[in-house]
């Protein structure tokens, strides 16, 4: 209202062309306030009206409570979206200049905007202040790390708002000393985690949410990250009964490390032995038994049970978790639920996400209620670069080190893409550590990272010691999967690996893109959670607004479905097109995985399922590499098949190649390349290894990962129950080549004088340096996978002869020849 009489009053007392250029940017700008403002009064009162029809939502007595600043939030100065468009022309402040961007925090959006605008009429009253404080940090930091260029972040107003002023309760102190004397560890673990339980924003809300389940049969539940969702609400179901009479509750995730940890945990606060009451189910690891009654599971494992027990009768519950991170199989699962449960009425169906989409969740399953737990956030100030980083790896590295000297206690939490990466950093940053010594305080450096073995993972949960600061760097797991407490600081270069398909080409591979606004938001969101945080962008505002998309495209629109079109085929579903997905698949993806199956001999001219596609799917893998492995039997050389289809599914943690042994590693690796490609050396590195009696010995001489050749051992084992007993070797290395032949004549690639191009889409594609081949480039080669990093790279390849595909694939290939 005071915009819109300021408005007036401009526009009465002057006309346009008597305004400065920079008076009438900001009356522009005012009109743009205004309309935002009434946009968001309107969409209020719209939620007011449609919240009255529903179900009872803690939300509202959180609204009562979390009205008005939060303490120790930043006042905005100085807000301004139009300077902040135009940050070129407005150069005079820019260095201090607090730049608004628009958050989307998906329910809580209204509130926030309101709650912005409300401060955004208060003015520079902390900039001096800021001046200082600054100049004070850059002291700091270049009197400990003279080498360094620091690197300069402008912030923003108020970025994300808190949801709670009251004091941090004391597990949370930073100090955990203080009180650690007088209990012994383990009196005080136990104690501890009991309290911790208590303390979850989850639990005030027990009694209701198990009165909810009880009324419904599906629900919809929405709670801010670590509010005890995943831990929480299978226990309270355990504990209502929900697991009398051996019946199970079954919770998913879309990833494996989350479900091996939450598990681990839950096993823990229930006093019981992983694996026994609780249990997980991951691809190629059954971590239950006959007693398992909570069931974590990934959200493709749950998928497969509905192969054995199409009405998954043994469950009472089945909680779809992380619902928002809508992964493929996640998305195939909510068709078939709503499916079952229509029949099986006594078959409760929660569905649990964080503070995203709930809404069309609840559309999704014929406007089930949405239960939100309140959210339990302090205020998080964000930082953006002034300008693009060029290597955000090194920025992350060098953000690390800054916080570290110059910030107060707390953790930091540290989001990159993937395995590589995260061990790089690491790397670097013990490195510097090492070199500093103790002109800084212990900095604990801890990854996590799906392929990364349990007992490191656990490590990055465990209370960092008093005096040393903890930095986790991790993948996107960490943004709303796991919960690590104590992080204050979250350094965010906004990028995540993804998978990416061209339907018209066939051609799937990971690619490192900028992550969605969505994520970025969920990321920093990390930081508030026990106390005001602080999120560090490694791009700049501008790029966060005009760079970034809003949400993550669903999984199910940008991948290869062959996997599930041959899973939902099996379950005799055979009316793909009319199956209900919440978001379809586009139309040319879904016919492309028809023909491939066609091709790999899976289903037959009338799209039905053969004898191949029901073993094939009985495989937990790919098509390609379960046609693979059923090939091998024809040709007679299955042992080594499945040797190599193990070691694939482990891909690129095999070789070691520590920073300061670069040339003995290398060395160690040409010792081991055979002709005919890189699936052949992962097999000789394999059989070496069995000769070595799986020895870890060998392993570390030969520079080869123990636990990745462990994990391939373990993979292998469970592959093998599904094969024909072996036969006697015969010229083994071509079968087993005809064999990948067989499954990846998809993959084929062929030299012409630019290089390779694939065969089918005439795609440039280039060998991988890492390769045993990279020198060679024979004529024809099939590859494992395309991973785009600065080029298109083929990624495990093998060298081929022309008239294999002929014989493996001739429906695929006569067209073509
Ligand atoms: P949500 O699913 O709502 O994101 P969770 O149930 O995963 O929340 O986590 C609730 C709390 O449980 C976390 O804040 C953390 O304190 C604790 N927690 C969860 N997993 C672990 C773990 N592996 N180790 C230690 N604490 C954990
Ligand atoms: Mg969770």
């Amino acid at each position: 209202e005071d915009l819109e009489a300021e408005i007036k009053d401009e526009e009465y007392f002057f006309s346009l062309d008597e305004l400065t250029e920079r008076e009438r940017r900001d009356l522009e700008h005012k009109r743009i306030l205004r309309d935002l403002a009434q946009d968001y009064k309107k969409a209020g009162a719209r939620e007011q009206e449609e919240r009255k029809n529903r179900y009872y939502m803690p939300e509202e007595k959180r609204r009562k409570v979390s009205f008005g600043a939060a303490e120790g939030e930043v006042s905005s100065p100085g807000f301004s979206l139009k300077r902040f468009l135009n940050a070129e022309q407005d150069v005079p402040e820019r260095d201090l200049e607090l730049e608004e961007i628009p958050m989307e925090l998906g329910g809580e959006q209204g509130r926030w905007e309101e709650e912005r605008l409300k401060t955004a009429s208060l003015s520079f009253g902390a900039k001096k202040e800021r001046e200082q404080g600054m100049r004070e940090e850059q002291e700091r930091y270049q009197l400990i790390l003279e080498e360094e260029e620091m690197i300069e972040f402008v912030t923003t107003a108020i970025t994300m708002k808190g949801t709670r002023s009251e004091k941090v309760s004391p597990r949370f102190l930073l100090n955990p000393d203080q009180e650690a004397h007088a209990l012994s560890q383990a009196e005080l673990k136990k104690q501890s985690m009991q309290e911790v339980r208590r303390s979850l924003p989850i639990f005030p809300y027990r009694e209701d949410l198990l009165a909810a389940i009880n009324e419904h049969q599906v629900l919809v539940i929405e709670g801010e990250t670590g509010s005890g969702k995943t831990t929480q609400i299978p226990q309270y179901l355990m504990e209502e009964g929900y697991t009398n009479g051996g019946m199970k509750i079954g919770c998913t995730q879309p990833r494996r490390v989350a479900a091996m940890s939450v598990a681990a945990r839950v096993a823990e606060e229930i006093g019981v032995k992983l694996g026994n009451e609780v249990g997980y189910s991951i691809r190629f690891e059954d971590c239950t038994s006959e007693r398992t009654v909570l069931k974590y599971m990934t959200d493709g494992m749950l998928l497969r049970e509905f192969l054995t027990e199409p009405d998954l009768a043994s469950y009472s519950v089945i909680l779809i978790d992380e619902a928002h991170e809508r992964t493929l199989h996640t998305d195939i699962l909510f068709g078939l639920i709503k499916d079952i449960a229509r029949f099986r009425p006594d078959l409760k169906v929660l569905v649990a996400s964080a503070t995203l989409d709930t809404e069309r969740f609840s559309s999704f399953f014929d406007d089930a209620p949405v239960f939100r737990i309140p959210g339990r956030r302090f205020p998080v100030d964000i930082f953006y670069t002034k300008a693009p980083e060029a290597d955000y790896l090194d920025a992350c590295v060098v953000s690390v080190l800054q916080i570290h000297v110059t910030q107060p206690p707390g953790d930091i939490l540290v989001f990159l893409t993937g395995q590589e990466e995260i061990e790089a950093c690491c790397e670097l940053l013990q490195e510097r550590c090492r070199r500093l010594g103790s002109k800084i305080a212990e900095l604990l450096v801890l990854p996590i990272y799906a392929n990364l073995p349990s007992d490191m993972q656990a490590k990055i949960f465990t209370p960092t010691p008093p005096g040393a600061r903890k930095v986790v760097v991790a993948t996107n797991i960490a943004e709303t999967s796991l919960t690590i407490d104590g992080i204050i600081y979250v350094i965010d270069p906004g990028f995540c690996k993804q998978k990416s398909y061209n339907a018209r080409t066939g051609m799937e591979s990971l690619i490192v893109t900028p992550c969605s606004r969505a994520s970025a938001n969920q990321r920093a969101g990390r930081a508030g959670r026990v106390a005001a945080g602080k999120c560090f962008r490694l791009y700049t505002a501008w790029a966060f607004k005009h760079e970034m998309e809003e949400t993550t495209v669903p999984e199910i629109q940008r991948t290869n479905l062959g996997n599930v079109v041959l899973l939902l085929k099996s379950l005799g579903i055979n009316d793909l097109i009319h199956f209900d997905f919440m978001d379809p698949p586009p139309h040319e993806t879904l016919v492309l995985a028809l023909e491939q199956l066609y091709a790999l001999g899976a289903l037959n001219h009338l799209g039905e399922l053969t004898k191949l596609g029901r073993r094939m799917a009985e495989l937990p893998v790919d098509p390609m590499l379960s046609k693979m492995i059923l090939a091998s039997e024809q040709y007679k050389c299955s042992e080594e098949v499945l040797t190599i289809a193990a070691m694939l599914s482990v891909n690129n943690s095999i070789f070691y190649r520590p920073k300061d042994k670069v040339v003995h590693a290398d060395n160690a690796r040409m010792n081991f390349v055979v002709p005919g490609g890189d699936h052949l050396v992962l097999l000789n590195v394999y059989t070496q290894w069995v000769e070595s009696g799986f020895s870890t010995q060998w392993c570390y001489e030969n520079f080869i990962q123990f636990r990745s050749m462990r994990r391939a051992r373990d993979v292998r084992d469970q592959l093998e129950g599904h094969k024909t007993p072996p036969t006697p070797n015969t010229h083994i290395h071509t079968k087993s080549l005809l064999s990948l032949t067989a499954g990846y004549f998809y993959h084929t690639a062929r030299l012409s004088k630019g290089g390779y191009k694939t065969v089918k889409h005439q795609q440039t594609v280039y060998t991988h340096p890492n390769s045993s081949l990279f020198e060679e480039q024979p004529r024809w080669l099939i590859y494992h996978e395309l991973v785009f990093t600065t080029k298109e790279f083929m990624r495990q390849v093998i060298e081929i002869e022309s008239a294999w595909l002929l014989e493996v694939a001739p429906h695929y290939y006569k067209s073509k020849e």
